[in-house]
């Protein structure tokens, strides 16, 4: 909970001498101001203060269903007012707060003797533990948990609701990690940049900068020892924060930062380095509506359509039929010249589709999930198959398909079999290690590769992408991620076949020359990152974006690989 979040220096105690924390950088670009700390625990103090004993079990369930209404208006008022996943999450957030199961939770704890207080963790813990059980989707749920038990527990012992207030001169905001009712409804012109001390590169804080478009570090060790107030320099590109920093440098480097900020927006395009090397620039999209909003960014196509994500809220497979219109929604956005990558169902661990995932796997991010699941119901895939190719004449747009999560030669052969057999150009993802050290075997058999560096780094790595307390394992900077996916491109280079790159590295300007150095021929991300990727690209000849791979490969860490490349490419 927010017990103390105010700007003002007075309040400061820590020594002037600047200091420069790192962390991992989310969203690019640099931003001044004074911290605006968020301090996400109840007073332990009010805690303390707080006598649960002079409650009957009725009058504390009544404390407990006053304090769950306000929190679930609360958040009801901010989905009001929040647009598209936030909303989402706020709304759903509301009705889990009021949720019977808790209430009767609670009451059963309130039964047994135990005070509100007691009751309240008790109930929200036993939510915890089933959520944690189902994985995936519902245990990121686990946070939203969590939050909702401060913002009940603050209320119970009068003390004001967690949150970010609204600070009086632009700040930057500093966390250990946000929630999304933190988060909705920042306003990017007062909080103009982000810093946490948890969270990784996939974490709901990164979402929201990205959305902001304002600089983001996360997993920042030692964010939290700032004291409200102090000056802060965030440098998104580089992963860093300086306290006290010189002022005057400090609004330097921010308006050179802005003047860098607005040469992005009149990029164009097409993709190319500056010695007119191409690099082709693609969008990831997930359906209809996504793929014609990307179509107005300055790219050559889709590389990633994400077909899973049409079909979350499904009970059952839709027909041939249904899934041909789904598709030339998506493939038709992308008419004249331009091509789609159709990625087949990646349904399964934290993207479960009811007609298609296995129920109850003890480990579902390495279960029966991707390409697996036509292993016992090859008629799913021949289905979606039937149904690409008929989008593709319909539409007339060329239409490359490729498999997720595949792991073998012999799957990416039968795989590519089915895709050439209805005319199309066949491909697989490149998410397993094993894919990526055969490589070269994969690429007899298929058209092209696309690596997937958010599962690759996830597997190669041992480190759930979602965890947050594993953010610094779960970054794409990791040498042996960049060794793989530099085998992967070599690969590419020697078979004379395209290998793209379509998870989230793909979108850091960084390290999209290192991947085109190492002989990555095409970039897939979300469209908003497609200009200062290609900007960044346009100022940098082939030879340095190969002297950026290499020196990318030498380094010992993410942080040191980072360094080196930012100097090539600047110095
Ligand atoms: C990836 O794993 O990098 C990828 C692009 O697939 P997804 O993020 O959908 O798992
Ligand atoms: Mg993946």
């Amino acid at each position: 909970m927010v017990t103390s979040t105010d700007t003002s220096h007075g309040s400061s105690s820590d020594a002037r001498e600047p200091a420069l924390l790192h962390g991992t950088p989310v969203v690019p670009g640099v931003a001044y101001g004074p911290a605006l700390v968020a301090r996400t625990e109840v007073s332990p103090d009010a805690i303390a203060a707080f006598d649960g004993s002079a409650l009957d079990e009725e009058a504390a369930l009544t404390a407990f269903d006053s304090a769950v209404g306000t929190v679930a208006d609360g958040f009801a008022r901010k989905a009001e007012v929040a647009s598209g996943a936030a909303a989402e999450v706020l709304t759903a957030s509301a009705g889990l707060a009021r949720d019977k199961g808790l209430r009767g939770a609670v009451r059963k704890h309130l039964r047994s003797g135990e005070d509100l207080l007691a009751s309240v963790h008790a109930g929200v813990e036993q939510f915890v533990t089933v959520f944690t059980g189902m994985g995936g989707l519902m245990a990121e749920r686990v946070t939203d948990l969590r939050d909702i038990e401060r913002r009940v527990v603050a209320h119970i012992v009068g003390e004001p609701e967690p949150g970010v207030p609204t600070p009086q001169t632009p700040s930057v905001l500093v966390a250990e990690d946000l929630a999304p009712a933190d988060t909705a409804g920042l306003d990017p012109a007062v909080v103009v940049a982000l810093v946490t001390e948890r969270g990784g590169p996939t974490s709901h804080t990164a979402i929201i900068a990205r959305q902001l478009g304002i600089p983001c570090v996360v997993g920042t060790a030692g964010a939290l020892a700032v004291s409200a107030g102090t000056p802060l320099l965030v440098d998104g590109t580089a992963g860093t924060v300086e306290t006290h920093p010189d002022e005057s440098v400090a609004l330097e480097r921010v308006e050179a930062d802005r003047e860098t900020r607005a040469a992005l927006a009149t990029w164009t395009g097409p993709g190319h380095t500056a010695d007119g090397t191409p690099v082709k620039l693609l969008a990831n999209v997930a359906d209809g509506d996504s793929a014609r909003s990307a179509s107005e960014a300055p790219v050559e196509g889709v590389g990633l359509f994400r077909t899973e994500l049409c079909f979350l809220n499904r009970k059952d497979e839709p027909s041939v039929e249904e899934q041909t219109g789904i598709y030339a929604q998506v493939l038709g956005a992308f008419d004249g010249g331009r091509y789609v990558v159709v990625r087949t169902l990646d349904a399964g661990s934290d993207k479960p589709v009811a007609f298609a995932t296995h129920e109850g796997e003890e480990n579902p991010a390495l279960g029966v999930r991707g390409l697996r699941l036509s292993f016992s119901n090859p008629d799913l895939l021949e289905r979606q198959l039937d149904a690409i190719a008929a989008a593709a004449v319909e539409t007339g747009t060329e239409a490359w398909v490729m498999a997720p999560m595949v792991a073998t030669v012999a799957e990416a052969a039968d795989f590519a079999e089915g895709v050439r057999r209805r005319g199309l150009k066949a491909g697989v993802m490149v998410e397993v290690p094993s894919a990526a050290l055969l490589a070269h075997r994969m690429l007899e058999v298929v058209d092209f590769l696309s690596i997937g560096t958010n599962d690759l780094t996830q597997y190669t790595m041992a480190a759930d992408r979602m965890a947050t307390d594993l953010a610094h394992l779960t970054d794409p900077w990791q040498p042996a991620v960049l060794q793989l996916i530099a085998i992967t491109a070599e690969a590419g280079r020697q078979a004379g076949k395209p290998v793209g790159v379509c998870g989230e590295a793909a979108a850091d300007p960084l390290l999209a020359c290192a991947l085109v150095g190492m002989g990555v021929t095409s970039l897939s991300m979300a469209a908003a990152a497609v200009r200062p990727v290609g900007a960044r690209l346009a100022t940098v000849s082939m030879d340095t974006c190969e002297d950026a791979a290499e020196a990318a490969l030498a380094a010992s860490d993410p942080r040191a690989a980072r360094e080196a490349v930012l100097a090539l490419l600047e110095g």
